[in-house]
């Protein structure tokens, strides 16, 4: 019994705890949680009216360092631990490697991370450092990066936690488990921003083991959009740092659950993107990563397709990358010297 003066409810219970009947852990491994998962699922009623559906938004910047890579992490370095790594390794645009930095701090093991090179959110560059991670900053995008490290980890005894590491998909299954759990009716479209595209793939791992099969919307951003256009993109832009990835690798995993949902992946530009972004912030009152926007951005575009239940994934928190939100916004400041005439002038006028 514990002597947690707390008392827990199924939505204060860690990841794998929760889920440990699906995950592969037992009782009594290594357990290294945040108390990651049970996130939020919100109406967004704006959005509904403006498609004729029911939407919902799954909050997966709920989760400890704010984005769904905690569900993975939790798995990846608790299995890590398990293995007697006492290192992790991951490449990144930036969530990969805060959720690495936190629960490798957590475990107390080391973590090095690879990013590319002035790429990187403020706010998570903000979590890696001050959780203690070693930062190479590598002369090259996340493809090169990615590439390197796995070559790197085959030389050396040190865990691999990019989501090639088959711990990451099944924790990031959970949340279609959570999604089915919260609805009362089964979700009918999920839309989803997809870089490396690992995630994409563990919603529909995760949706088939509970038998369910909501058409799987995958959104890229137009500037990194190799699953749409069939081919790898040797230098992708966007503004949407998270999925700025131009050969996934779960291009195949990824294109089976499209198909297999009969869902489609499609594209959305930054200014789409910038615009759900905003939306959502101004109206919904959701302050999301703009990679996360890309769901809505997509959902606005191209529609519902028919659906009635449609779940948006919100993959990350707003606070991340202020540096985007303070450019793109439809706020104001108005400088104002403190007297109270002027003062009023600026309040209501
Ligand atoms: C990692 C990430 C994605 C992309 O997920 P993939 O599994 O790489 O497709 C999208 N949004 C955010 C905020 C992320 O951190």
């Amino acid at each position: 019994m514990s002597t947690d003066p707390v008392r827990l409810t199924a939505r204060h219970v860690p990841l794998i705890e929760r889920y440990r009947d699906r995950l592969p852990f037992a009782e009594g491994d290594p357990l290294i949680t945040l108390q990651e998962g049970s996130t939020p699922l919100l109406r967004a009623p704006l959005l509904s009216e403006m498609v004729g559906a029911e939407v919902r938004l799954k909050l997966e910047g709920a989760n400890p360092t704010g984005s769904f890579k905690d569900r993975g992490m939790t798995c990846a370095v608790s299995a890590a631990v398990r293995e007697g790594a006492e290192a992790v390794i991951c490449a990144s645009t930036g969530n990969t490697a805060a959720s690495a930095a936190a629960y490798s701090a957590r475990a107390g093991i080391r973590c090095a991370v690879i990013v590319p090179e002035g790429k990187i959110a403020e706010g998570k560059m903000a979590q890696i450092l001050i959780h203690g991670a070693r930062v190479i900053a590598l002369d090259g995008n996340f493809d090169r990066a990615l590439a390197l490290v796995r070559e790197l980890t085959d030389k050396h005894p040190i865990a691999l936690v990019n989501s090639v590491n088959e711990y990451r998909l099944e924790g990031q299954k959970t949340a279609a488990f959570e999604i089915v759990e919260d609805l009362d009716q089964e979700p009918e479209a999920l839309f989803i921003p997809v870089g490396n595209a690992g995630n994409v793939t563990a919603y529909w791992r995760g949706f088939r083991e509970i038998g369910v099969a909501p058409r799987l919307f995958g959104m890229q951003a137009a500037g990194a959009a190799p699953l749409v256009l069939g081919h790898p993109v040797e230098h992708p832009e966007t503004v949407a740092s998270a999925i700025r990835i131009g050969n996934p690798a779960r291009w195949e995993d990824a294109m089976a659950a499209m198909t297999e949902s009969r869902g489609a992946i499609r594209a959305v530009s930054d200014e789409e993107i910038l615009t759900a972004y905003r939306l959502l912030a101004a109206k919904e009152g959701m302050f999301c990563e703009p990679a996360s926007a890309a769901s809505v951005a997509g959902l606005l575009k191209y529609g519902a397709d028919g659906a009635s239940q449609v779940v948006c994934v919100l993959t990350g928190r707003g606070i991340k990358d202020p540096h985007t939100a303070i450019e793109h916004n439809d706020g104001m400041i108005i400088r104002c010297r403190a007297q109270m005439d002027v003062l009023e002038e600026a309040v209501l006028g």
